[in-house]
């Protein structure tokens, strides 16, 4: 940790030149340009944005400036005829009906109406009627609560509440349990803490004011929907139908509705049943209930309209070239998307990212200076459908990726301007560490409390979760952005950060609604865009680390030692647990063999790896350090099975993928897990066996990777 305080004292370094030459005054200036319309993916205001970007890149002086096209399926409301929630009373008149439509109470606000329509990308088109039932955040803790208590979802029409988990993943759970519908808030607990007035709420504060929702996609995978490990270019075969994907459970049959807390609180004063324990209880001002259903006999009705269509969506690309390793490339991105104006989400990173490689293409005239490998700029579009630009470019450009890459930089939002929320590959965890530890915390507040960095705070808020390490808590790849695909189908090591607030983590409260716009950053959250400029320096320290590193800064004991320590004595405990409780011994044996093979190879491999010198290997010749970082490029790809995941041919990472809870959340060797689960579960004698061949197989599989990972290094 001393060696990581004082960087930021060190001699003035390559990285720190460039970051001299950010300038925050056009960071603003773009974020005005890009955020004027409200750009969804696959609209011409969209389109639009897409070009200034594009114009904005070629002025730089980029590369190889470019549209990178798809023609892929994305999901609209209908703009005109706003979705609504209806209550009828005993004589079937309707007593209450919503507008469908959040408008901004601010005057200096775009205006857009198209922005203002409450949806959800993907819902189903419906129009039902049911009981309702409140069912918390939707967790699988939450759903059992409710059915210990015999409260039965099935044909009802759910309410849930926003918190960190997956708004896809509620989805999945509605739809699993039979209900017909699905409303979504956001509760003041998470986005108003203050109180639920407009006064306290946005204009002066970041508080999200009683009629906004928060929009989004309830799909829960990556790419066009259609085609999976296929890209969809032009006019090629697309393969799936649309019951297709819904048969695959990608997609929600019903439909789903995000809602204002102004609704939610009529709808629970509205409620019968029982008050709920305290853990679903939130902050609005009235007494949360179970349902089902609403008093006097009241009835409840969902009108969704929603359309799914083919469009057209550019990533936008430029290249600064590398002078000595060229073919190979750090791939720095951001979306441009969004389901508003983007201010925050996507496009405080957009505006950032842009300026970062106006600086380093300044730098770069001014010094003549070059990057020894190359540098891959790239803006994605449909990010907020299911991260949809980066998944088809990773699908298009597989080899290359796989061969070339060294790795993925991936920001999506400067969502406050307290802490860092950083994941990555365990092997690319030490850059995105190294980089926090040289930026100097922006935040006033922090540097009083002796946070001097970016690491400082985010060590303070989010320590490590384990007793060996001393350093934040860095958590494993997951979902949730163009980072996906990345990792998960090409083995690309990754490295994703955001900044957050310590409000509504993992974002802010006034996420994806109508007040994404320029206000709220210049008034309230980075006024001076002092994070902006932060986050661009950790942007360029990433960037130098990956491009000057003489061996690829891949830390492969970090993987190693998260393996030994963390991953297989998990899924020992597991098998254990299995074994004992269920007594599971016959069926569980060939399992547990296959795990010790395991065991000992991952011994080996930390063994040749604890042996590997890195100052020999910086005293290479050229050629052979080439050789040597071609391998561990190799090493990476180790993980990747080529078949993917039973029934999903993107999911191929054999350690990470997002957990089947929360896409959100990232899961190590989930496959290992599920399989050890199902056979806790499992009542039938043939299916015990079927699952335990699975799980002996997919054990041997993780243990090949490590055998190849051993190779790699030879
Ligand atoms: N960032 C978007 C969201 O959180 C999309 C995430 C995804 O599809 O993985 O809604
Ligand atoms: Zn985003
Ligand atoms: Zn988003």
């Amino acid at each position: 940790l001393n060696a990581q305080k004082s960087a930021v004292k060190a001699p003035v370094s390559l990285a720190y030149s460039i970051r001299e030459l950010i300038n925050t005054d056009n960071m603003r200036t773009h974020l005005h340009l890009l955020t004027k319309k409200a750009h969804v993916a696959g609209t011409e205001n969209n389109l639009r944005v897409a070009e200034m970007i594009r114009d904005q890149m070629i002025s730089q002086g980029l590369e190889n400036v470019h549209f990178n096209e798809y023609n892929v399926l994305l999901s609209y409301p209908n703009w005109t005829s706003p979705n609504q929630i209806e209550i009828s009373d005993e004589t079937g008149k309707v007593v209450h009906r919503t507008s469908g439509r959040s408008i901004s109470l601010i005057k200096e606000e775009q205006n857009d109406p198209f922005s203002e329509i409450q949806w959800l990308a993907y819902s189903a088109v419906g129009n039902v009627e049911g009981e309702i039932v409140y069912v918390n955040r939707a967790t699988p803790k939450d759903i059992e609560h409710l059915e210990s208590l015999g409260i039965d979802l099935k044909d009802k029409i759910l309410l849930a509440r926003y918190s960190s988990n997956f708004r896809g993943n509620i989805a999945q759970m509605a739809v699993r349990k039979g209900a017909k519908g699905c409303l979504i808030y956001s509760d003041p607990m998470q986005v108003a803490s203050l109180g639920t007035g407009i006064n306290e709420t946005y204009g002066r504060t970041d508080k999200m004011p009683p009629h906004a929702v928060q929009r989004g996609t309830v799909f829960v995978g990556f790419g066009d929907p259609r085609t999976p490990a296929f890209p969809s270019i032009g006019e090629l075969y697309k393969e799936k139908s649309e019951q297709e994907l819904i048969n695959e459970k990608k997609i929600p049959t019903i439909p789903m509705l995000p809602i204002p807390y102004s609704e939610a609180q009529y709808l629970f004063e509205n409620m019968k049943g029982d008050a709920t324990i305290a853990d679903f209880q939130g902050s609005l001002n009235v007494t949360y209930r179970y349902g089902p259903g609403l008093i006097k006999n009241q009835k409840l009705r969902m009108i969704v309209h929603a359309k799914n269509e083919e469009r057209k969506i550019q990533n936008v690309l430029g290249y600064i070239k590398g002078n000595q390793e060229p073919e190979k490339f750090v791939l720095v991105s951001n979306h441009y998307d969004a389901w508003t104006y983007g201010a925050v989400d996507p496009n405080s990173g957009t505006t950032t990212l842009l300026e970062v490689s106006r600086a380093l293409k300044a730098y770069q005239n001014s010094t003549g200076w070059a990057p020894a490998r190359s540098i891959l700029f790239a803006h994605w579009d449909a990010e907020e459908h299911g991260l949809i630009g980066s998944t088809e470019f990773c699908e298009e450009y597989r080899v290359q990726l796989m061969r070339r890459a060294v790795a993925v930089i991936n920001m999506d939002l400067i969502g406050g301007n307290q802490t860092l929320l950083g994941l990555s590959n365990p092997t690319v965890a030490n850059v995105l560490r190294e980089a926090a530890a040289s930026v100097e915390h922006p935040n006033q507040f922090e540097i009083e409390n002796g946070r001097e960095t970016l690491y400082d705070s985010w060590k303070f808020y989010e320590p490590s979760k384990n007793n060996r390490s001393t350093h934040p808590y860095q958590r494993i790849p997951a979902g949730g952005s163009d980072h996906l695909p990345f990792f998960d189908y090409l083995g690309v090591p990754i490295v994703f950060f955001i900044t957050s607030s310590l409000d509504a983590p993992p974002t802010y409260p006034l996420y994806h609604t109508i007040y994404e716009t320029p206000y709220l950053i210049e008034k309230i959250m980075d006024p001076q865009f002092k994070m902006h400029k932060a986050i661009a320096g950790m942007f360029i320290e990433m960037i130098i680390k990956f491009t000057e590193s003489k061996i690829l800064p891949y830390d492969l004991k970090e993987l190693t030692d998260d393996t030994i320590y963390d991953y297989l004595p998990r899924i020992q405990t597991h098998l254990k647990r299995a074994e004992v409780s269920g007594n599971l011994t016959e069926y569980l044996n060939p399992a547990i063999k296959q795990f010790e093979l395991l065991e000992k190879t991952v011994k080996e491999l930390s063994a040749i790896v604890q042996r590997r010198n890195i100052s020999n290997l910086n005293n290479l010749s050229f050629d052979a350090r080439v050789n040597e970082n071609n391998k561990l490029i190799e090493f990476e790809k180790c993980f990747i099975n080529p078949h993917g995941a039973p029934g999903n041919p993107q999911a191929r990472h054999l350690l990470f993928h997002p957990s089947a809870d929360n896409w959100y959340d990232g899961d190590a060797i989930s496959q290992v897990h599920d399989l050890i689960s199902k056979i806790e579960t499992s009542l039938d004698e043939q299916e015990l066996k079927r699952f335990s061949k699975q799980l002996a197989k997919e054990v041997a599989l993780v243990n090949v990777a490590f055998i190849c990972a051993k190779h790699s290094l030879n």
